[in-house]
């Protein structure tokens, strides 16, 4: 506020008239917190054996929003034992056109609840309200939906090739889309008639309890999804168990390996999604204009901590200035503040630990030589907060264009010739996502044969769509999520991808 009153007086001082926005805050009143949440089994929510509770918090302003359980092996074991009592007695046996009808109705209710579950997540998880309302709830619904649509057609979907559930799935996401992550876990897992144990991200369980609300009063036989909060031991826990036979994980790199090291030789079928080191590519020829809100999107969306992320900026060398000078211009206009404003393009910074991990990345940054510059806006006084950032100057050997940040950091690089950008595209151990600026058709496909990347988006960025499938290559992970191909990872298929991890 302080900036603007600053503004409008020099404005009033050389006689100009000043807009600004007014605030436009959502209102929280639609959202009913409990002071206590429990563990989603059974189909009922039950208290934790392990007897401790965690408190989860706003991020925006530190304020603390419930106590939630802290599962432990004894309520994971649980968790997986109604999974397979249900698996066994009621949903692997239900026809395709009946586990339809409760995925439609899910859906269904998303939409009809989705101011609430925008709110709700917006406030246990910073993003600005326009992201969770315009993005992630549309989306989360959009799954449920269209995997409904091939639940009674999975013959169809896999001719000659028998499909059939695979049993108990456990589920383990991240912070950064609780809700949407939860949606493209589940909606493919149940579609499939396959039973589910969730365990969402430790800073975010909000919304998935709410999922798992909504989805008693849906009426889905108890036990085919149940939901354990806590951290990674809930998780590990989870991975470890005899019991269950599919591994879906979403998260770091560093866990993947250990989740992949962990069912190995078990039998478990394994899709990791992981981090991502996205090279977002303009061309001397893309319309500028248009490819600065592609490069905004792709950094700054949900404040960076998007996987796919186009979080180094490949810019051929003609372009190099005016891009930089129109993104600097651009950069001063995101507003930055109170995630819960309809006006708010950056939100809170999920956690204090990912705030301190991206707060050493730029230290590191600025150390090896690169050069910063930050939107010049205020931060407010609590809750965990990251400016806008660019850097130039960056060299490919430089911790931020080779290490994943997950915040709203873009690293800067140009190059000379469309090789010389595959190359520098390439040159990560990761590979989930790229984009390409260019009017011409023809290097779009040129380019996209050569980036080794699950997704590549051509002079647009961060789109989704349930029927599109999603997934990485080298240590992004492996498995496809969305899609068709997003219920091969859920299915038994004759004359095909065998029992264990690939
Ligand atoms: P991030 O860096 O995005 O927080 P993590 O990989 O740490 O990613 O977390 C993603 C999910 O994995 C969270 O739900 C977290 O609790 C869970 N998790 C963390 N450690 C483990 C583990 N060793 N085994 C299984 N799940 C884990």
């Amino acid at each position: 506020m302080a900036k603007i009153e600053k503004q409008a007086r020099s404005a009033l001082e050389q006689g100009e008239p000043v807009w600004e926005y007014a605030d436009a805050p959502e209102s929280t009143e639609i959202v009913h917190l409990r002071d206590r949440y429990g563990l989603f089994i059974g189909g009922e929510f039950v208290e934790p054996k392990s007897g401790t509770w965690f408190e989860t918090i706003d991020p925006s302003n530190e304020q603390p929003l419930a106590q939630v359980a802290e599962a432990g092996p004894e309520d994971v074991d649980l968790a997986v034992h109604a999974a397979r009592d249900a698996y066994e007695t009621h949903w692997r046996d239900l026809p395709g056109s009946e586990r339809a009808k409760y995925l439609y109705r899910i859906a269904r209710q998303i939409q009809e609840r989705a101011r609430e579950f925008a709110v709700l997540e917006t406030m246990n998880g910073g993003k600005p309200i326009k992201e969770s309302r315009d993005v992630d709830l549309p989306l989360a619904a959009a799954h449920f939906f269209y995997y409904a649509g091939w639940a009674d057609k999975l013959e169809y979907a896999f001719p000659n090739r028998r499909p059939r559930p695979i049993g108990v799935a456990g589920q383990i996401i991240p912070w950064n889309f609780p809700l949407l992550m939860a949606a493209w876990k589940l909606a493919p897992a149940l579609a499939a008639g396959n039973t589910v144990v969730l365990k969402p991200a430790e800073t975010t369980p909000l919304t998935a309890l709410l999922l798992g609300e909504l989805i008693r009063e849906a009426e889905l036989p108890p036990g085919v999804v149940n939901i354990v909060t806590g951290a990674g031991e809930p998780g590990a826990a989870l991975v470890n168990h005899d019991g269950v036979d599919k591994i879906a994980f979403t998260g770091s790199t560093e866990v993947g390996k250990i989740i992949r090291r962990a069912t190995a030789g078990t039998g478990k079928r394994l899709t990791l999604e992981l981090g991502g080191k996205a090279a977002n590519i303009v061309f001397e020829d893309a319309p500028l204009d248009q490819a600065v809100e592609g490069v905004v999107n792709g950094i700054f969306f949900n404040q960076g901590h998007v996987c796919c992320a186009g979080s180094r900026l490949l810019v051929e060398e003609p372009v190099f200035e005016p891009l930089l000078e129109k993104l600097k211009e651009r950069l001063q206009t995101l507003r930055l503040g109170n995630p819960l404003d309809k006006n708010t393009d950056i939100g809170a910074i999920n956690s204090r630990a990912q705030l301190q991990r991206i707060e050493e990345f730029v230290v590191a940054g600025v150390q090896e030589g690169a050069e910063m510059y930050q939107a010049d806006c205020d931060l407010p006084e609590r809750g965990f907060w990251f400016r806008p950032t660019l850097f130039t100057n960056v060299s490919q050997s430089h911790r931020i264009a080779r290490e994943e940040i997950f915040g709203p950091v873009l690293s800067i690089l140009t190059f000379r010739t469309p090789a010389e950008a595959v190359e520098k595209a390439n040159n990560t151990p990761y590979g989930l996502s790229a984009g390409i600026w260019t009017e011409k058709g023809s290097r779009i496909l040129w380019m996209a044969e050569r980036l080794e990347a699950g997704v590549v988006w051509a002079n647009t960025f961060n789109r989704f769509d349930p029927a599109s499938p999603f997934g990485g290559y080298k240590e992004s992970g492996f498995g496809r999520e969305g899609g068709r191909h997003g219920l091969e990872p859920y299915l038994e298929l004759d004359g095909g991808n065998g029992a264990s991890t690939r």
